[in-house]
């Protein structure tokens, strides 16, 4: 077996398949400098090339690819939000997801699970009926069940958890998770193919700006001339705004999650409470994945805290109390820049060629393909495409705020 194996990696007949180009020199200057290579960035560097036939494009990444939220979120994937802007981009955003395996021509794992979440008061069960009637609106699969069909879809939830009875369910059929680096992957393969430079261990640590636009990024390998600047940052942005005076109110915070060891398949869908504060799943390795909101406290800062962890598993056994034996393998945090009306910017800045994608908060990584999408659309056509005309910048200087708050919290 061994022989046999080594005969196989040393035959011509099965070239080994390289996925990224090696690394090379920075080039001196490039139409495009996209700074982050998280799913976001690479999103859309890849629908440049592919669609606009962009690709004098440079991705530049401080870390590893993927390495920041992309590879640290819970892979939830839904469109159940509760205004119509929001409910119309992530809707497009699940229907390009169910696509993307077949895009990039490699597994993504997408896996549609539905999502249910719990109403525990009055308060909630009317704003779920909202939220419903507006998904159904926009042709979301989202509707209203109560007690009984919520025991029939997950048996062996505990619908009566201490001061908390359940009421009702918002069950959202489109809910899905798919595997968060094979979409990161995913997009850089298919943009390397198409032209795209992606450089890892590259950081953007300053700019120069001449007659209001960004004429060159300083990064620890050196200056680089572009004709335009997409930032995708997402915990980072605030740093990378200040550096160009870009105003805007994003606060970040830590966000943490934690991870079972293996269970039997029990658990189809996904799951999730804002009164418990606490969204559980399980992946297809049989793992319990749980998450909650963000940590109370502004920081920047990726470590995992005992408060967090036991105040989140308390939750999780009284909504399953048979986890109350489970091991826990490992908890980890990201950087989530939050904004008032917990949406993202997406758009222009004040400077002339320098495009934000920001203020993802918890819940960016479902709208991955449509912000790569759009992005890729703005930075090549110039004109904000009329998906992500809500989300710019300047909806705070207008009091045009779209207000997510109720649709985001603890389900991301
Ligand atoms: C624990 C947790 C759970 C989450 N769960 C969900 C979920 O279930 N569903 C959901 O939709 N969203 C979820 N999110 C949010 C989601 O992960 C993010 O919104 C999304 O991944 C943002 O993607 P991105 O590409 O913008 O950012 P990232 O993947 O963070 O990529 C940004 C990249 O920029 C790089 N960078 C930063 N500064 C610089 C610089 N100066 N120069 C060069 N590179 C730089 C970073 O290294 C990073 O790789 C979760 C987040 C966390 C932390």
């Amino acid at each position: 077996m061994p022989l046999a194996l080594l005969k196989y990696g040393l035959s011509s007949d099965y070239p080994v398949e390289v996925d990224l180009p090696a690394p090379k020199e920075l080039k001196p200057a490039y139409d495009v400098v996209i700074i982050g290579g998280g799913g976001h960035g690479l999103a859309t560097a890849y629908y440049l090339a592919k669609y606009h036939g962009v690709s004098n494009v440079a991705v530049l990444e401080k870390s590893y690819l993927g390495g920041g939220n992309t590879a640290r979120n819970t892979a939830v994937i839904r469109s159940n939000y509760l205004t119509s802007e929001g409910v119309r981009f992530y809707a497009e955003s699940v229907r390009m997801f169910k696509e993307l395996s077949n895009e990039f021509d490699f597994n993504i794992m997408y896996s549609e699970r539905g999502q249910l979440t719990l109403a525990h008061t009055d308060a909630t069960v009317r704003a779920f009926r909202q939220r419903a009637e507006v998904n159904k609106h926009f042709g979301g699969r989202t509707e209203m069940i109560d007690r009984q069909q919520i025991r029939e879809l997950v048996p062996c939830l505990n619908l009566d958890p201490g001061h908390l009875p359940v009421l009702a369910g918002l069950w959202h059929i489109d809910g899905a998770t798919a595997r968060h680096d094979a979409v990161a992957w995913g997009y850089a393969k298919q943009a390397a193919k198409r032209g795209v430079e992606i450089h890892q261990l590259t950081e953007v640590q300053d700019f120069i700006v001449e007659h209001g636009k960004v004429t060159a990024v300083q990064t620890n390998r050196g200056t680089v001339r572009c004709g335009c600047v997409v930032q995708a940052v997402a915990g980072a942005s605030s740093l990378l705004m200040n550096k160009l005076n870009i105003k805007a109110p994003i606060h970040t915070y830590p966000l943490q999650a934690m991870v079972t060891q293996p269970f039997k398949p029990f658990l189809d869908p996904l799951v999730s409470s804002s009164a418990l504060h606490c969204y559980v799943q399980q992946t297809s390795r049989g793992e319990i994945v749980f998450g909650g909101g963000s940590d109370p406290y502004p920081l920047y800062n990726t470590r995992s805290t005992l408060d967090l962890k036991e105040s989140l598993l308390a939750h999780a056994i009284e909504m399953f109390p048979f986890m109350a034996g489970a091991k826990l393998m490992r908890q980890w945090a990201g950087s989530t820049d939050m904004t008032p009306d917990y949406s993202p910017i997406m758009g222009h800045s004040p400077l002339d060629n320098y495009y934000l994608d920001a203020g993802w908060g918890t819940w960016g990584f479902k709208a991955t393909p449509i912000c790569g999408w759009t992005m890729a659309e703005l930075v090549a056509t110039g004109k904000t495409p009329a998906l992500i005309k809500p989300f710019a910048l300047e909806r705070f200087s207008t009091f045009r705020q779209v207000n997510e708050m109720g649709a985001t919290a603890a389900s991301h």
